[in-house]
């Protein structure tokens, strides 16, 4: 007999065809079709009289055929009559075969199901599911009828089938599918079991109610949202504990390199960065993998930060690696490093995709024999070939932009050598507290809560794009008055290639209508060196004002810029638009920003655009990006550990992320044995995949 978890090829009547099906829909093995849950359900647990009938809602229905037509309306259709001794009503056919019409002979019993709707014969139902009854008595469903999420080819009653073959094998064989979360804590956590729950989202009672289960909150639903959480949780706690189990070099606190470096600087750092740094230290000393988040909205002032901890690094004789998401990014940390650190006499090494031949092999030689002390660069610095001499430090700047396997990977690196490099992701973005909780478990969390002296906040408007005209005169008082400008544009156009031409067009029409100044273009498709030539043009002050995509949303640090258009900014979430204006603001000048939209918008659009011109505060635009997105969007959705959810939600299920933490710290106390096997019951061989690393 087959075991719960084998694969579903071994229930009978499923082929690699219809494997291939369920594959599609996630299901592997017979449990994954006990985890498949129903979107909605439908009710055909009784038969409603036909006077009782109500346009808009589904019914059983069984009656008598008085009459059988083929009607030449204005599309042609088989309309049957059906009595049942309470009235009349019709089904009607588009779509039909002769046959059909001789099957609805005059006096024969139909049971069907639809939902009605007013028609020109009273009400009917379209193309209703129906079948003749011999038996008059032929029973009616007991419980609800699941409808299930499906794919092409695939349709409701065989999948249904599928299931229930998994229920009865389940029902056979309890043990295959054992309860992992133990009693005493289902008590304490009010959960109801898990065979329980699973029975009753596949088959509820006539009863049940219907709103609750619509919503995603009956305590069967919660069950199995909170196991999966729970599994997600405890894995990324896992992760924690393997890394932590390793050796990290000891790093010296206090070092002179640090000294001489903030007695450079021309500003002093704000307590946030003091209370950030010397949280950062603790942890670099103690020879245990420092694994720590540090959030700090834009403008905090992470990149220094970074930079301390680098050359905590340096002073221990070990390598620093930093890593952006975005070539543009990675190159401007490369230069600031390279300012602060080269008259410190260290030596800064730069790695990218697009580093490539004779230069390539050089680099890649001086950060594998160590004379490349610092390493700035993209995701190039995972790969394969990429070996480091003594790597210490592994900084990951905007870490919503990779997920935890790309965290991992460089944590590989350091492996060579015996030893593991301590983490520090920096991220922009404020994640909710909750959220926080959920998708970063396996880390510490640093927040830079305060923003350097003396910025004024960014006064944002909104602006139809009819005044077009009024906010080019904007950028030349701005840039007569010696400021610089951004002109971002966004656009709903998938194709790269065509943003970048709308860019071009746009720079175009802006060197027309601002002849007396120099405006400058970045875009995405541009090569690294071009892009980098024309923003150190820009933070040079060579230009006046540069139109970019948003390849500048991550990062970009020229103080002097006070002026920032967002064209369209209708079509980017709350994150991104905060992000952006995180550009401007940077220095003493007040500055502005312009959401230049195009009219009309949509009520969520006015919503949206309206928080940006309240508030400056990337938390309170976190949390309400969150409600008026969902965690997917804010995250991004490479964060791993949060994609491939299959039943829990995490906007739905927030309020379950508090207690998916008290859970599992109790379940690691009293019942370790059922960890692993929740994970892999819903992480499978993911969590094969991060256990290795
Ligand atoms: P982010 O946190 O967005 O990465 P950056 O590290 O790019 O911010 O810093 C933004 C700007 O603020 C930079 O020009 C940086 O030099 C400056 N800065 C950082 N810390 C301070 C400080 N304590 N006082 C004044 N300016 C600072
Ligand atoms: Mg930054």
């Amino acid at each position: 007999m087959t075991r719960l978890e084998a694969s579903i090829t071994e229930l009978a009547g499923v082929g690699p065809a219809l494997a291939e099906k369920l594959a599609r829909l996630n299901i592997v093995s017979i449990a994954d079709l006990l985890f498949h849950l129903p979107l909605r359900y439908q009710d055909r647990t009784h038969i409603t009289p036909i006077a009782a009938l109500r346009s808009g809602l589904e019914s059983v229905v069984e009656g008598e055929v008085t009459a059988a037509d083929v009607i030449k309306g204005k599309r042609l259709s088989l309309l049957v009559r059906i009595k049942d001794g309470s009235g009349i009503v019709s089904l009607r056919f588009f779509h039909f075969a002769p046959a059909q019409q001789k099957q609805f002979a005059r006096g024969a019993r139909v049971r069907f199901f639809g939902e009605a709707r007013a028609g020109s014969t009273g009400l009917e139902f379209y193309h209703p599911e129906y079948r003749l009854l011999n038996d008059p008595d032929a029973p009616v469903e007991e419980t609800l009828t699941p409808i299930y999420p499906t794919t092409e080819g695939l349709a409701q009653p065989r999948l249904r089938g599928l299931i229930l073959q998994a229920l009865q094998r389940f029902e056979a064989h309890p043990d295959e599918l054992p309860e992992l979360i133990p009693e005493p804590l289902r008590v304490r956590f009010r959960l109801p079991g898990l065979d329980e729950s699973l029975r009753f989202l596949h088959q509820p009672p006539p009863d049940a109610p219907l709103d609750m289960l619509a919503d995603g909150h009956h305590p069967a639903q919660r069950r199995l949202a909170l196991e999966e959480l729970l599994a997600h949780q405890l894995s990324l706690r896992q992760i924690r504990e393997r890394i932590r189990e390793d050796s990290a070099p000891q790093l010296p606190a206090g070092t002179s390199l640090q000294t001489r470096f903030l007695a450079g600087l021309p500003f002093a750092l704000t307590g946030a960065q003091h209370r950030v740094l010397s949280e950062i230290g603790r942890d670099v000393v103690s020879g245990v993998p420092m694994l720590r988040l540090v959030q700090g909205d834009v403008g905090s002032g992470k990149t220094v930060v970074a930079a301390m901890a680098a050359l905590q690094a340096i002073a221990g004789d070990y390598q620093a690696a930093m890593m952006a998401p975005t070539e543009l990014l990675a190159e401007q940390h490369f230069r600031s490093f390279k300012h602060w650190f080269e008259p410190l006499g260290i030596d800064v090494a730069w790695l990218s995709g697009k580093l490539k031949g004779k230069t390539r092999l050089d680099t890649k030689a001086a950060i594998a024999d160590g004379r490349a002390q610092v390493i700035v660069g993209t995701h190039a610095l995972f790969q394969q070939d990429v070996h480091f001499h003594r790597l210490g430090l592994a900084i990951i700047d905007e870490q919503h932009r990779f997920g935890v396997h790309q965290r991992l990977a460089l944590r590989e690196k350091g492996e060579s050598a015996g030893i593991t490099p301590h983490q520090l992701i920096m991220t922009a973005t404020p994640i909710p507290r909750t959220l926080a909780m959920s998708a970063y478990a396996d880390l510490d969390l640093s927040v830079i809560d305060e923003l350097p002296p003396g910025r004024t906040p960014v006064k944002t408007v909104a602006v139809a794009d009819e005044r077009r005209g009024e906010v080019i005169e904007r950028i030349r008082n701005a840039c007569r008055d010696g400021r610089q400008a951004y002109w971002v544009c966004t656009l709903i156009e998938e194709s790269e290639a065509l943003q970048c031409q709308a860019a071009e067009a746009t720079r175009d029409a802006l060197v027309m209508a601002l002849p007396e100044f120099q405006v400058g273009l970045v875009h995405g498709r541009m090569k690294s060196a071009e892009k980098a030539t024309i923003m150190a043009a820009f933070k040079a002050g060579e230009l006046d004002l540069l139109v970019a995509t948003t390849v500048i949303e991550v990062g970009v640090d020229v103080p002097n810029a006070s002026l920032m258009i967002i064209e369209n900014p209708e079509r980017l979430g709350l994150a991104q638009l905060h992000q952006l204006r995180g550009r401007v603001g940077r220095g003493r000048i007040e500055s502005f920003c312009v959401l230049l939209y195009h009219p009309p918008l949509s009520e969520h659009s006015r919503e949206r655009l309206a928080v940006m011109r309240e508030t400056n505060d990337g938390f309170r635009i976190a949390e309400k990006d969150l409600e008026l997105r969902g965690p997917g969007e804010v995250l991004g959705t490479r964060q791993t550990g949060l994609v491939g959810m299959k039943i829990a939600d995490l906007e739905r299920d927030r309020n379950l992320l508090e207690p998916v933490k008290a859970l599992s710290t109790a379940l690691l106390a009293q019942s370790p044995a059922c960890v692993e096997p929740l994970i892999r019951r819903w992480l499978g061989d993911k969590a094969n995949r991060y256990g290795q690393v």
